[in-house]
């Protein structure tokens, strides 16, 4: 665990995955947004966990999470047991059906930040119940910038409580079918328009493998994905993107212009990283130096003279 003060702050779901895609299955394998975001997230900057694991959470998971350097005071255990997701992938990968979703402790989950975490200048509301979400964001002192994520349960469950905590953040991130349900519009500039209207600076925009597009109210960026040549398991990549992408604005320091540019092009260089085996067995093994490698081969793929 880090000794350093807690920059970042991820509140997410923790979870047991059972996940399927057409080439392999893995069952009961660690998952849940803030695993992805907060391992994403460390590998720039000390990174605090707020969730809830039962007491059947393995200690092997723990362990993981201590590897990766992330502070886990607030992490809590309850009796119980913890969030399970499965889910099984279509053929070419790029639609994904939910077969079962079990809260568990999440059910009851009210999270209680240590007071080390309040002062925290970044907070990341991963995909997580919006009424969760606004509780933490009402614990935090001031933070400088909060970014957060959502996904189609929340907004076809939970729309007006999410509508209220998209009014408090600084940065929205959802990805391409998320932001067309969240506002009835097909074409994204128009749908993050609307979006913007909501309250965020920011709308972050994941395309999966085509990439992924920020929009603030005065300017466009977009950028491809990292072209991979193998996906082993697309679970968790939008988490890793937005873990990364907040982990190096918190690391710079820098929250707008090139500093949001940077963030994105971290987020896309670790969430490729992250889809190249299931669960977060490829971030465990994941080096700076790794990301700062592929990081300069992608900024050359993309550099337009
Ligand atoms: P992603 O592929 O980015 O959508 O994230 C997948 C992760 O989200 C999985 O590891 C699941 O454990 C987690 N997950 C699935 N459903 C939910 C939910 N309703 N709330 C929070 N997390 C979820």
């Amino acid at each position: 665990m880090t000794d350093e003060v807690v920059k970042l702050v991820v509140v997410g779901s923790i979870g047991i995955d059972t996940i399927e895609t057409p080439f392999a299955k893995r069952e009961d394998v660690l998952g849940g947004s803030a695993s992805y975001a907060c391992a994403a997230a460390a590998l720039f900057t000390p990174t605090g966990m707020v969730g809830v694991v039962g007491d059947d959470f393995p200690p092997a998971y723990e362990k993981a999470y201590d590897d990766f350097g992330i502070d886990l005071t607030g992490l809590q255990k309850q009796a119980g047991k913890t969030f399970r997701w499965s889910g099984v992938y279509s053929q070419n990968m790029d639609e994904r059906e939910t077969l079962s979703t079990e809260l568990n402790v999440f059910a009851d989950f009210s999270p209680d930040l240590p007071s080390a975490y309040r002062t925290a200048p970044f907070l990341f509301l991963a995909n997580i119940d919006p009424v969760l979400q606004h509780h933490v964001l009402d614990q935090m002192d001031a933070p400088a910038f909060v970014a957060m994520d959502t996904m189609d349960l929340w907004i076809n469950i939970r729309k007006e409580d999410l509508i209220q905590v998209i009014g408090r953040v600084d940065l929205l991130t959802v990805n391409e079918s998320e932001a067309r349900l969240l506002t009835g519009e097909h074409f994204l500039p128009v749908a993050a328009e609307k979006l913007l209207e909501l309250g965020p600076k920011y709308v972050l925009i994941k395309k999966g493998e085509h990439g992924s597009m920020l929009f603030s109210h005065e300017t466009t960026f977009a950028l491809p994905a990292f072209p991979l040549g193998r996906v082993e398991d697309p679970t968790g990549a939008g988490d890793a993107f937005a873990g990364g992408f907040i982990g190096a604005l918190a690391a710079s320091g820098e929250v707008s212009g090139d500093g949001l540019r940077n963030a994105m092009v971290q987020g896309s260089v670790v969430a490729s990283f992250a889809v190249e085996a299931f669960s977060l067995d490829r971030l465990t093994q994941l080096t700076p130096a790794e990301v700062r490698e592929r990081a300069a081969a992608y900024r050359e793929i993309v550099r337009i003279p």
